[in-house]
């Protein structure tokens, strides 16, 4: 059985920087989008679905009453079966979240919390739109372990316009004095068309200098690695044995069905898409369609690609034996040259498993690029 992703598509309102699909709807359009949920679990798995991971992702799901989450709980009871699960986590906005919810969200079976703070500076938190005071996370934290949810991660972001190495430090500070067991940490992109751009393209913000944002990198590293955070994806960081599990399946890329609106699936080689829209989902699912937009079976070619994309980015990599198997030859001997300028360079190792070094991680990109156009220009993979 794959993982299992929902997604919530809902917000209280957009923040400054985000892309993501989520709008803020009214509680009529929620009531409409759980309805049309239920029945997407329904078409896609008539014999109900029981996955080891789960992962209940925004939008902000919390942006659901405490009622709303309750309905979504009895969906799970009647759809899912929980009983091989071992994470089911969700992302909580702090400044929606309640103890009535924070109940909803245990009877529902969430047991980690990923905490979407961003940061602990008020100047910060008013650029990027965030919704909440810098007062509400410490609050909302103790909110979900009064509840029982014990397991805490957090998001924070990093090369903020106007953001220095000392506030960067404070805030993650702030974010292990919860005893928060995983952090991700994330560099501010600058995606199209969100108010953040249009302010950096009229210079009402300037950006944060490549190379103190490549000091952010490494005290990022180096301040997870004296508290105790390994390292384990180029952007995540866990105590031992607190990775994301969940996470953990896309990166290797392993199978996951994704419900809900603008979620995607992989399932059997094949990306499937949903519809990126709540009322077009919901009127899909009425009709007793899929909401699918997109169902692409991926070429060896694309799985190369896909999982080097994706697993390059874990500190463990990827498994060499496993490329050997979808090419159908020696990968190490396919992609010779590539492999040998990288490593001179400082960038990757490569034995069992193909990985980057901290600096390889630096330039991530070019990394991948380099080796997936090594494989493009060789003989054509197999079909
Ligand atoms: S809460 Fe998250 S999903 Fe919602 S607008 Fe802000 S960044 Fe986007």
């Amino acid at each position: 059985m794959p993982s299992l992703y929902v997604h919530i598509p809902f917000c209280v309102r957009k923040c400054e920087y985000c892309d993501f699909y989520s709008e803020a709807a009214g509680e009529r359009d929620i009531d409409r989008y759980l309805v049309a949920l239920e029945c997407e679990f329904t078409l896609r798995y008539p014999d109900g679905i029981a996955p080891e991971t789960v992962f209940l992702g925004g939008g902000t799901p919390t942006r659901l009453s405490a009622e709303q989450l309750r309905t979504l709980g009895e969906i799970f009871k009647r759809r899912v079966d929980l009983s091989r699960c071992i994470e089911f986590t969700c992302e909580i906005n702090p400044g929606t979240l309640t103890p009535e919810k924070a109940d909803a969200l245990v009877a529902l079976g969430v047991d980690r919390a990923s905490f979407g703070v961003q940061s602990f500076n008020p100047d910060f938190l008013k650029s990027l739109g965030r919704i909440y005071e810098v007062g509400t996370p410490p609050q909302a934290v103790a909110m979900a372990r009064a509840a029982g949810i014990t397991r805490v991660s957090m998001d924070l972001m990093f090369a903020l316009p106007g953001q220095n190495l000392t506030q960067l430090r404070d805030d993650l500070h702030q974010a292990l004095s919860f005893g928060t067991e995983h952090l991700s940490l994330y560099a501010l992109t600058y995606e199209d068309d969100t108010p953040l751009t249009r302010d950096l393209q009229s210079g009402k913000v300037q950006p944060c200098p490549e190379e103190l944002e490549r000091a952010m990198f490494s005290t990022v590293g180096d301040f997870c690695a004296k508290s105790g955070l390994q390292r384990y994806e180029v952007s995540n960081f866990a105590r031992p044995g607190a990775e994301c599990r969940h996470n953990l399946v896309y990166w290797r890329v392993g199978e996951w069905a994704g419900l809900g609106a603008g979620a995607h699936s992989m399932l059997d080689h094949e990306i499937i898409e949903n519809a990126a829209d709540h009322k077009a989902y919901a009127d899909a699912l009425e009709a007793g369609k899929l909401p699918f937009v997109r169902r692409e079976k991926l070429t060896v070619g694309r799985q190369v690609e896909t999982l080097l994309l994706m697993a390059l980015r874990l500190d463990e990599g990827v498994e060499v034996a496993r490329l050997d198997a979808l090419i159908g030859e020696k990968f190490t001997a396919r992609a010779a040259d590539a492999l040998e300028t990288l490593t001179r360079q400082g960038l990757i190792e490569c034995g069992a498993h193909l990985r980057c070094t901290d600096r390889g991680l630096m330039v991530l990109d070019s990394v991948i690029l380099e080796i997936a156009c090594v494989l493009d220009r060789t003989t054509a993979l197999p079909a």
